[in-house]
């Protein structure tokens, strides 16, 4: 599909709403660039609106909406700490054996 060609036809039903091939163009676009034209209507029809939020292929959410684990920063300390350790350690034993 050239997205600087001419619009799809299959994108579009009958009714002139978006096909699932005209969802999927959507999803498939970076966001604020897919096709001006399943934008636009999107943006003017509610039943369409109601399809793409049913299918899960509108816009992606907002990242803050997204749960995101927090990195176990305490295991991170725990091993620099053990590294720091061993380090250490191991200077101990090089000096003693000199
Ligand atoms: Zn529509």
């Amino acid at each position: 599909m050239n997205p600087s060609g001419p619009p799809d036809r299959a994108l579009f039903d009958q009714r002139g709403c978006l096909t699932p091939a005209g969802f999927a163009a959507l999803a498939r676009a970076p966001i604020g660039r897919g096709p001006a034209e399943l934008g636009a209507h999107l943006a003017s029809c509610a039943r369409c609106q109601e399809r793409m939020l049913a299918i899960g292929a509108g816009p992606r959410p907002a990242p803050s909406s997204v749960p995101r684990r927090k990195p176990r920063l305490w295991l991170g300390v725990v091993l620099a700490f053990a590294a720091l350790i061993l380090a250490l350690a191991a200077l101990i034993l090089a000096a003693r054996m000199r």
